[in-house]
């Protein structure tokens, strides 16, 4: 099924002329790659193709009983860490764990944000929409990928 949330305009020309995080970056290319709609879209502004590098994690971690969590190695941006979450059907998905998320690309499975459903290659951005609540799919859970920025102004140690 072709992705139905899509990453705004904006995003995308930012993403083209890379102004944007390498997180950012990471998640518009993979969903471009997924999507006839935005690949079409940023064709028409000039770009001749995206290039998405595979994605490498490193060691799990479980955050949760059938929430499981791994950083994605080889993406770093100033503040920013991209994380992959897997997780189990109708679970809980933490928004600021372990630190505030931005943009979400869904992988694999769904996930609902305050009742709206979400399904593999679909791009939310937590940043000009904050959702209350996020889940899991009932029945097939879901795997994504997420950025998070660390809180600014805050100092912690
Ligand atoms: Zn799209």
């Amino acid at each position: 099924m072709a992705p139905t949330h899509h990453p705004s305009g904006q995003a995308l020309a930012n993403f083209l002329v890379g102004d944007c995080s390498p997180g950012a970056s990471l998640l518009i290319a993979r969903h471009v790659k997924l999507c006839a709609s935005c690949s079409s879209r940023v064709h028409a502004m000039g770009s001749v193709g995206v290039e998405s590098a595979p994605v490498a994690c490193g060691e799990r971690e479980i955050l949760a009983p059938g929430l499981e969590i791994a950083v994605v190695t080889g993406v770093s941006g100033l503040g920013e860490a991209v994380y992959c979450v897997r997780a189990a059907p109708g679970v809980g998905l933490p928004q600021k764990e372990p630190s505030s998320a931005v943009e979400v690309l869904v992988l694999e499975g769904g996930l609902e944000a305050d009742g709206v459903s979400y399904r593999a290659g679909d791009y939310l951005s937590l940043e000009e929409t904050p959702k209350a609540r996020l889940i899991s799919a009932a029945t097939t859970g879901c795997v994504y990928l997420k950025v998070t920025h660390a809180a600014s102004g805050q100092a912690t140690d």
